[in-house]
Protein backbone atom coordinates (compact mmCIF):
# COMPACT_ATOMS: atom_id res chain seq x y z
CA UNK A 1 0.00 0.00 0.00
CA UNK A 2 1.03 3.51 -0.61
CA UNK A 3 2.29 5.67 2.31
CA UNK A 4 0.74 8.84 2.89
CA UNK A 5 3.62 11.31 3.35
CA UNK A 6 6.59 12.78 1.68
CA UNK A 7 9.04 14.97 2.40
CA UNK A 8 9.87 18.61 0.41
CA UNK A 9 12.55 20.90 0.73
CA UNK A 10 11.71 24.55 -0.79
CA UNK A 11 15.47 25.32 -2.14
CA UNK A 12 17.48 28.34 -1.41
CA UNK A 13 17.20 29.81 -4.87
CA UNK A 14 13.05 29.52 -4.91
CA UNK A 15 13.92 30.85 -1.10
CA UNK A 16 15.40 33.62 -2.33
CA UNK A 17 13.61 34.96 -5.48
CA UNK A 18 10.39 35.10 -3.19
CA UNK A 19 8.74 32.38 -4.30
CA UNK A 20 7.70 30.33 -0.57
CA UNK A 21 4.39 31.84 -0.01
CA UNK A 22 3.64 30.72 -4.05
CA UNK A 23 5.13 27.36 -3.65
CA UNK A 24 3.22 26.70 -0.75
CA UNK A 25 0.02 28.37 -2.29
CA UNK A 26 0.30 25.65 -4.96
CA UNK A 27 1.06 22.61 -2.30
CA UNK A 28 -1.65 23.29 -0.58
CA UNK A 29 -3.94 23.90 -3.48
CA UNK A 30 -3.42 20.83 -4.41
CA UNK A 31 -4.94 18.78 -1.42
CA UNK A 32 -1.78 18.47 0.25
CA UNK A 33 -1.64 18.97 4.69
CA UNK A 34 1.24 20.49 5.96
CA UNK A 35 2.39 18.27 9.00
CA UNK A 36 5.69 20.31 9.83
CA UNK A 37 7.59 23.00 8.64
CA UNK A 38 10.40 24.99 8.75
CA UNK A 39 12.95 27.66 7.68
CA UNK A 40 16.59 26.63 8.03
CA UNK A 41 20.33 26.25 6.79
CA UNK A 42 21.83 22.91 5.94
CA UNK A 43 25.98 22.49 6.86
CA UNK A 44 27.50 21.06 4.16
CA UNK A 45 27.66 17.89 7.01
CA UNK A 46 23.88 17.34 5.75
CA UNK A 47 23.81 18.48 2.79
CA UNK A 48 26.16 16.25 1.50
CA UNK A 49 24.49 13.30 3.88
CA UNK A 50 21.16 14.28 2.93
CA UNK A 51 22.28 13.75 -1.09
CA UNK A 52 24.81 10.80 -0.38
CA UNK A 53 23.12 8.72 -2.82
CA UNK A 54 24.81 10.83 -5.57
CA UNK A 55 28.02 11.07 -4.23
CA UNK A 56 29.91 9.41 -7.38
CA UNK A 57 28.16 11.88 -9.36
CA UNK A 58 29.91 14.91 -11.18
CA UNK A 59 27.48 17.48 -9.81
CA UNK A 60 27.20 16.31 -6.28
CA UNK A 61 29.94 19.13 -5.18
CA UNK A 62 28.06 21.85 -6.40
CA UNK A 63 24.79 20.47 -5.31
CA UNK A 64 25.72 20.55 -1.98
CA UNK A 65 27.44 23.85 -1.99
CA UNK A 66 24.02 25.16 -3.61
CA UNK A 67 22.20 23.49 -0.87
CA UNK A 68 23.98 25.05 1.81
CA UNK A 69 23.99 28.74 -0.24
CA UNK A 70 20.90 29.88 1.98
CA UNK A 71 17.71 29.40 3.50
CA UNK A 72 15.95 26.41 2.56
CA UNK A 73 12.22 25.50 3.87
CA UNK A 74 11.81 21.48 4.47
CA UNK A 75 8.23 20.82 4.99
CA UNK A 76 6.17 16.90 5.99
CA UNK A 77 3.24 17.10 3.24
CA UNK A 78 0.46 14.19 3.88
CA UNK A 79 -2.22 13.37 0.81
CA UNK A 80 -3.03 9.69 -0.26
CA UNK A 81 -0.34 8.31 -2.43
CA UNK A 82 1.83 11.51 -1.02
CA UNK A 83 5.11 10.53 -2.57
CA UNK A 84 3.76 9.69 -6.07
CA UNK A 85 1.15 12.56 -6.11
CA UNK A 86 4.28 15.49 -4.93
CA UNK A 87 6.24 13.81 -7.83
CA UNK A 88 3.52 15.02 -10.08
CA UNK A 89 3.02 17.90 -8.75
CA UNK A 90 6.94 19.29 -8.80
CA UNK A 91 7.39 17.98 -12.25
CA UNK A 92 10.67 16.88 -13.73
CA UNK A 93 14.33 17.35 -12.28
CA UNK A 94 15.13 19.49 -15.06
CA UNK A 95 12.68 22.80 -15.57
CA UNK A 96 13.25 22.62 -19.59
CA UNK A 97 11.49 19.00 -19.39
CA UNK A 98 8.77 19.42 -16.69
CA UNK A 99 5.28 19.55 -17.50
CA UNK A 100 3.39 22.86 -18.13
CA UNK A 101 1.92 24.21 -14.82
CA UNK A 102 3.91 21.97 -12.07
CA UNK A 103 6.31 23.64 -9.66
CA UNK A 104 9.73 23.30 -11.52
CA UNK A 105 8.30 25.13 -14.55
CA UNK A 106 7.34 27.51 -12.86
CA UNK A 107 10.09 28.56 -10.37
CA UNK A 108 13.09 26.72 -11.78
CA UNK A 109 15.69 28.09 -12.90
CA UNK A 110 17.25 24.99 -14.04
CA UNK A 111 18.17 21.75 -13.75
CA UNK A 112 20.73 22.07 -10.38
CA UNK A 113 18.53 25.56 -9.04
CA UNK A 114 15.61 23.59 -9.68
CA UNK A 115 13.26 25.19 -6.74
CA UNK A 116 12.50 22.05 -4.64
CA UNK A 117 12.81 18.79 -3.70
CA UNK A 118 10.33 15.77 -3.19
CA UNK A 119 10.73 12.44 -1.91
CA UNK A 120 11.71 9.44 -4.19
CA UNK A 121 10.07 6.60 -2.30
CA UNK A 122 8.00 6.11 1.00
CA UNK A 123 11.17 4.91 2.63
CA UNK A 124 13.22 7.57 2.01
CA UNK A 125 10.38 9.75 2.30
CA UNK A 126 10.25 8.57 6.10
CA UNK A 127 14.26 9.00 6.61
CA UNK A 128 13.93 12.21 5.43
CA UNK A 129 10.84 13.94 7.72
CA UNK A 130 12.91 11.83 10.32
CA UNK A 131 16.01 13.90 9.78
CA UNK A 132 14.46 17.53 9.58
CA UNK A 133 12.17 16.60 12.29
CA UNK A 134 11.80 15.87 15.47
CA UNK A 135 9.13 12.67 17.26
CA UNK A 136 6.88 15.37 18.32
CA UNK A 137 7.20 17.60 15.35
CA UNK A 138 6.33 15.00 12.67
CA UNK A 139 3.35 13.70 15.03
P1 LIG B 1 15.28 15.87 -5.74
O1 LIG B 1 15.95 14.63 -5.19
O2 LIG B 1 15.98 17.16 -5.32
O3 LIG B 1 13.81 15.89 -5.51
P2 LIG B 1 15.11 14.61 -8.30
O4 LIG B 1 14.73 13.40 -7.53
O5 LIG B 1 14.16 15.10 -9.34
O6 LIG B 1 15.43 15.82 -7.34
P3 LIG B 1 17.79 13.60 -8.45
O7 LIG B 1 18.24 12.74 -9.58
O8 LIG B 1 17.50 12.95 -7.14
O9 LIG B 1 16.52 14.40 -9.00
O10 LIG B 1 18.86 14.76 -8.27
C1 LIG B 1 18.94 15.48 -7.06
C2 LIG B 1 19.22 16.93 -7.36
O11 LIG B 1 20.52 17.03 -7.92
C3 LIG B 1 18.31 17.57 -8.41
O12 LIG B 1 17.09 18.01 -7.90
C4 LIG B 1 19.17 18.72 -8.89
O13 LIG B 1 19.14 19.81 -7.97
C5 LIG B 1 20.55 18.08 -8.88
N1 LIG B 1 20.88 17.49 -10.19
C6 LIG B 1 20.39 16.34 -10.72
N2 LIG B 1 20.89 16.10 -11.93
C7 LIG B 1 21.74 17.12 -12.18
C8 LIG B 1 22.59 17.47 -13.27
N3 LIG B 1 22.67 16.71 -14.36
N4 LIG B 1 23.32 18.61 -13.18
C9 LIG B 1 23.26 19.39 -12.08
N5 LIG B 1 22.48 19.12 -11.01
C10 LIG B 1 21.73 18.01 -11.06
MG1 LIG C 1 15.84 12.67 -5.89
Amino acid sequence: MAGNRTLTIIKPDAVANGKTGAIIQKITDAGFRIVAMKYTRLTTEQAGKFYAVHRERPFYGDLVKFMTSGTVVPAILEKENAVEEFRKLIGATNPANAAEGTIRKLFAESVERNAIHGSDSDENALIEGNFFFSELERF
